[in-house]
């Protein structure tokens, strides 16, 4: 097993890591950091994903308290309040630095300010972006800042533990597989960023990146810490369907078509959200993810058993011209969006649970930081689009700011407990003996379970169902190991880690689905349909072994029922 030390671990090059690399640099720029990967740094994860854009109060006519209030009122009441306002805070700067210091380009006005465009369950249009494309623009400008400093990089190495000190008092390092020579490499730091960016790809319409398989959560669960929120799931209401062929089914088709005026139809071609909701198609996606549940189930149906959207009528050069990638995606699929019909259903998105931190990014275990998606409690229990990757640049360099002190304050390379990572190392070897293939049908019952039992709407029966099969799946993981004993690149080795870490998190989204007795946001249960009263409303916390506590919100900024906005704030 190869050793190294640095001073900052980062796991992870999403906007949480790469942000945090370079803030921690700048404060620091003699620090030891190193940012591994499970990708290729700056062609992975989900922040190169991001289509629509990003939340942020720019326009005179619209404020932070706003922005704020949105976020409390779209998270339902459950979002804590200081991340929520950190977020709202530090998302303006972060789009200054982004733009003025990092050489973003966002789409402008004629007037040559930011143009922020329209996006579902906000009341200000305040989402900057770049095209229909923005996480690659945001992306591609931090990974060459990146480059350009002394940021060390382990591409291609994956996260598998995080290990201790044998006392147990704080974290000493990572046990990684570089996942090309298919060795063990043990990476001791004075801080660790947990960064992986969750992402709930165990449904069976998702999303997120392929390398995205909750490593993260899972190795934050296996190390004691609490995950809170994780039955807030969210869908996103159109996932392109193209068929089972192909991997293009489940990727999104950006929240903006709703925004523009999109209408959403059966497959009898009737437009149904007014039906639903006042706000039809600009509904917050939990609102319309269900209603299109509820719509499927009617039966009116498109050929691939999913919905229809339709711009049509906006004009079909206007939507080629402000949607041209999406137009583009749609066409390689077959589909005409600009002028015709694409069939769509809703697709597992993002997962607003995480592990539970404060606002400076430390978590329950001291030398360890998370931010990003992997981070819980920023959004409540819905996440508006535009604020995901607000969320992970804010507290990236939150992060980054926050673990160069720390280094400085009380930072030690620490001794692992060499026997934890030993036991690590004995968990990750599958067991070589397996048929060709045994992992694909677990696979899809993993997705079917989830989707099924687990999904957009719930009740209890279904999610104690499911958590018997998840525990079947993973008995059934564990003893059916993997075909080949090469380890270079063994890509068969690498789904049996996922699909590990895929159950076990699956595992605390179902338990906390079950112990939220309470419809909120992303959580429908059909035998308990109410809100519970917002004034005691309390979030998820549950921990590997120590089931589900649920835990009052702390109200520190505003209460249900009140408004920053009615206190005199613009
Ligand atoms: C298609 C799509 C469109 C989106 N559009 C928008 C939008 O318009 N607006 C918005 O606000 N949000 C959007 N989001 C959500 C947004 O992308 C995420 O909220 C945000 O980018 C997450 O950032 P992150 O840094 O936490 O994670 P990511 O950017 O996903 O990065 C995670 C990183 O961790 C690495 N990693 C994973 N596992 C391991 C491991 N075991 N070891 C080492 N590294 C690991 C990955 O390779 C990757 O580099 C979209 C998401 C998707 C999927």
């Amino acid at each position: 097993m190869r050793a190294l030390d640095t001073d900052i671990l980062i796991l992870g090059s999403g906007g949480a890591g790469l942000f945090a690399a370079l803030h921690a640099h700048a404060a620091d720029p003699s620090l030891a950091i190193t940012v591994a990967v499970k990708g290729l740094l700056g062609k992975c994860g989900c922040t190169r994903m991001v289509q629509g854009g990003y939340n942020v109060a720019l326009a005179k006519e619209d404020s932070v308290e706003r922005h704020f209030m949105d976020t409390i009122e779209g998270g339902k009441w459950l979002p804590d309040q200081e991340l929520a306002w950190q977020l709202v805070t530090l998302a303006v700067e972060r789009v200054r630095e982004l733009e003025n210091e990092l050489g973003c380009f966002f789409d402008r006005n004629a007037d040559g300010t930011i143009h922020q465009k329209a996006f579902a369950g906000q009341t200000f249009d305040r989402t900057v972006h770049k095209g229909d494309l923005t996480g690659i623009e945001i992306i591609n400008r931090l990974a060459e800042q990146v480059w350009a400093r002394r940021i060390g990089r382990l591409e291609e190495h994956r996260a598998v533990e995080l290990v201790k000190t044998k006392d147990g008092a704080a974290l000493a390092g990572v046990l990684m597989i570089d996942m090309r020579a298919g060795d063990y490499v043990f990476v001791r730091a004075k801080a660790v960023l947990l960064a992986t960016g969750g992402g709930p790809t165990m449904y069976r319409y998702h999303t997120p990146s392929g390398d995205k398989s909750c490593d993260g959560l899972a190795m934050a669960l296996r190390a004691g810490l609490p995950l809170r929120d994780m039955e807030m799931v969210q869908f996103h209401p159109t996932g392109l369907l193209a068929g089972a062929h192909t991997r293009m089914t489940g990727t999104v088709l950006e929240e903006g078509l709703r925004g523009a005026g999109g209408y959403l139809l059966n497959g009898a071609q009737e437009r149904f959200m007014p039906r639903y909701d006042p706000l039809a198609e600009r509904a917050t996606r939990d609102f319309v993810s269900r209603a299109m549940v509820t719509e499927m189930r009617k039966g009116k149906l498109t050929p691939n058993g999913g919905l229809y959207i339709a711009m049509g009528h906006l004009g079909p050069e206007k939507v080629a011209r402000d949607f041209k990638g999406m137009v583009e995606r749609c066409a390689d699929c077959g589909f005409d969006l600009a002028g015709g019909l694409v069939e769509v259903v809703p697709t597992a998105h993002y997962m607003m649970g995480g592990v539970e931190f404060a606002p400076d990014c430390t978590t329950a275990l001291p030398a360890l930081f998370v931010a990003g998606e992997d981070a819980g409690g920023v959004h409540g229990a819905n996440r508006l689009g535009g604020n995901g990757v607000a969320n992970s640049t804010v507290f990236g360099a939150v992060a980054g700011d926050s673990m160069a002190g720390w280094v400085k304050r009380e930072g030690a390379l620490r001794e692992p407990d060499r026997a934890a990572i030993d036991a690590a190392i004995a968990r990750c070897e599958p067991r070589i003996a397996a048929a060709h293939g045994a992992l694909e049908p677990l696979r899809e019952r993993l997705y079917d379970v989830m989707w099924d039992k687990v999904g957009i709407i719930r009740e209890r029966a279904g999610l104690e169902a499911a958590l018997a099969e998840l525990e079947e799946i993973a008995g059934e993981l564990e003893a059916c190991g993997i075909a080949d004993a090469n380890r270079a690149f063994n890509l068969s080795w690498h789904d049996w880690l996922n699909l590990r870490s895929l159950t076990e998190v699956s595992r605390v989204i179902a338990q906390a689905a079950l112990a939220r007795e309470d419809s909120r946001g992303a959580h429908f249960r059909e035998d308990f349909p109410q809100t519970g009263a917002l004034e005691r409303s309390a979030y998820s916390s549950v921990r590997a072994g120590a089931g589900v506590t649920m835990k009052p919100v702390a109200f520190t900024r505003v209460r249900p029922g009140e408004s920053l906005l009615s206190r005199g704030a613009s």
